[in-house]
């Protein structure tokens, strides 16, 4: 995992309560339960992860875009399901990079905004995919849209632009006893930006490790 797949290991070793949460808790009871401070799902939005489910009727794939209708609850039907996730690896490969980040009040407290970010550089250097997911800060966890800044260079400039369109998407901001809308909205571009960026470096640092004679 993580090899293949280092922004889950990141995410499983910053979930708080101990090993009975950590050994225990699983993902997908964490998907299902759909609660907006949860840090799972942004993280299986940054992964573009398609849920598998299984009902009476057969077997469907939901992609992570889909899958949560609302706070605390998820697109899945009564009768059926959760049986895995597909996930393709990435995060790991030799010009990828990744960063995962959550902002909270209190080593155990739930989080009031999560960011994952998964980027890939081509083989001159410039962006070829960067996914972003975005959990806690809003009702329901999204992605920030980045497909058409395929082929910028992977500069402070493009976190700041993806760090304004996450706030442009944060149309429904999340409010509990932990932060308030405003709160969460004021917030979100500093901790987008910070994550994005790291991941860009890293990225891009995998790129010279890379080019340098063994
Ligand atoms: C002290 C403490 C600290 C925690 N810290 C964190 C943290 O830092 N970050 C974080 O993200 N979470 C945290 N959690 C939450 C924890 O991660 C979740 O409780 C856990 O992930 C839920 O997983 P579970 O497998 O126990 O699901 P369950 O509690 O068993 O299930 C959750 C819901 O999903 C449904 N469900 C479960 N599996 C399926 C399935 N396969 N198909 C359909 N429906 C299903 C259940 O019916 C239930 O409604 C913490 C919890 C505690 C108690």
């Amino acid at each position: 995992m993580r090899k293949r797949l280092p922004l889950l290991t990141a995410v499983a070793e910053g979930v708080t309560g101990g090993p009975q949460i950590q050994n225990q808790g699983t993902i997908g009871g964490a998907a299902c339960a759909g609660k907006p401070a949860s840090d799972i799902p942004g993280a299986l939005l940054a992964l573009e992860a398609l849920a598998v489910v299984q009902g009476p009727g057969g077997r469907r794939t939901v992609p992570a875009t889909d899958l949560w209708l609302e706070p605390f609850r998820s697109a899945l039907a009564a009768d059926e399901l959760l049986i895995g996730f597909d996930v393709a690896v990435r995060g790991g490969g030799s010009r990828d990079g990744f960063a995962y980040r959550k902002l909270k009040f209190g080593t155990s407290s739930w989080p009031i905004v999560t960011v994952g970010a998964v980027a890939s550089l081509d083989e001159a250097g410039v962006l070829a995919r960067l996914t972003v997911g975005i959990g806690a800060a809003a009702a329901v966890p999204f992605q920030v849209p980045a497909q058409d800044l395929v082929g910028s260079a992977p500069t402070n400039d493009l976190a700041e632009e993806i760090a304004v369109r996450a706030k442009d998407a944060l149309t429904d901001p999340w409010s509990d006893e932990l932060a308030p809308a405003a709160y969460r909205t004021a917030v979100l571009p500093a901790v987008v930006r910070s994550v994005v960026a790291a991941a860009l470096t890293r990225a891009a640092g995998s790129q010279e490790a890379r080019s340098c004679p063994r």
